[in-house]
């Protein structure tokens, strides 16, 4: 059975879809086999894994409004080596459509369940917000993987995004916990980051990864080229440290 997890954080920009990608395409390398469902209206994660979003019948949008399921819906990523569940701009309307649906924020949880012994993992690409979209994400989850860059507001986002889990445990998902905090876009020639580095250590211990991802040119090239820069680059010093993750989220899992 798959362990699923949202990739999230409120805020744009800090390396969710490029954590989503590239940990799918890292544990597909180490002989997982990896559903990766992208549930921003962006569609980042989807072009960025080989499919192309416009080309799809089929997206999480139907699957949300439960006119298909993901067996239906699910496309592979051959170069990739993993399986897509793509995203579209109609997306962005489902937020509202929910709101007047029974079970508005378990559709995702009831059709991930039903394809679950089809995976060891399903990762999930959160759009940037705590939105109807979001709930579905951490609904369907075990855990949160959480990327942050190691600035100096970033505890303070953290704040939002841990209340919202815990009140997603409490109410809605018992199962859900943080796995852990990932840094990425990591540049140790910078003190501040060091310092918020040991700072994240100090508060969160354990729920901070091992792994740390790099600031590394060729992972923002990748997504031009429609591929992870795990695929694109493997040498590249991003993709070693997205593929330590994957081996350390294989780990992990087996001690949940
Ligand atoms: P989010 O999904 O949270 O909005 P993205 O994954 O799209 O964030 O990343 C934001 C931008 O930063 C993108 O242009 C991406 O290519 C770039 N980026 C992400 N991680 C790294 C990294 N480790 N090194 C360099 N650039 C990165
Ligand atoms: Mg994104």
């Amino acid at each position: 059975m798959a362990k699923v997890f949202c990739v999230a954080n409120q805020k744009g920009g800090v390396g969710k879809t490029t954590t989503t990608v590239n940990l799918a395409a890292g544990l597909a390398k180490v002989g997982q086999r990896v559903l990766m469902i992208d549930l921003d209206p962006q569609g980042n994660a989807t072009m960025g894994s080989g499919v192309d979003k416009r080309t799809l019948e089929l997206t999480v949008y139907d699957v949300l409004l439960e006119s298909a399921t993901i067996s239906e819906a699910r496309v592979k990523s051959e170069k990739c080596g993993y399986d897509v569940l793509g995203s579209s701009r109609e997306l962005s309307g489902a937020e509202v459509e929910l709101v007047a649906m029974e079970r508005r924020e378990k559709r995702l949880h009831a059709a991930v369940e039903a394809v679950a012994a089809d995976y060891d993992f399903v990762l999930i690409d959160c759009p940037p917000s705590l939105s109807m979209l979001t709930l579905n994400g951490l609904c369907a989850a075990n855990g949160v993987i959480v990327p942050m860059q190691c600035e100096y507001f970033a505890l303070e986002g953290l704040t939002d995004l841990v209340n919202t889990i815990k009140q997603v445990h409490a109410n809605l998902n018992k199962d859900l916990q943080i796995i852990g905090l990932l840094r990425v876009m990591f540049d140790p020639r910078i003190t501040l980051q060091q310092q918020v580095s040991d700072q994240l250590k100090a508060h969160f211990a354990d729920k901070v990864f091992n792994s740390v991802i790099p600031r590394n040119v060729r992972l923002a090239e990748a997504p031009s080229y429609g591929l992870p820069g795990v695929v694109f680059d493997p040498s590249a010093k991003g993709s070693v440290a997205y593929i330590e993750f994957a081996e350390e989220m294989v780990l992990r899992i087996k001690t949940m």
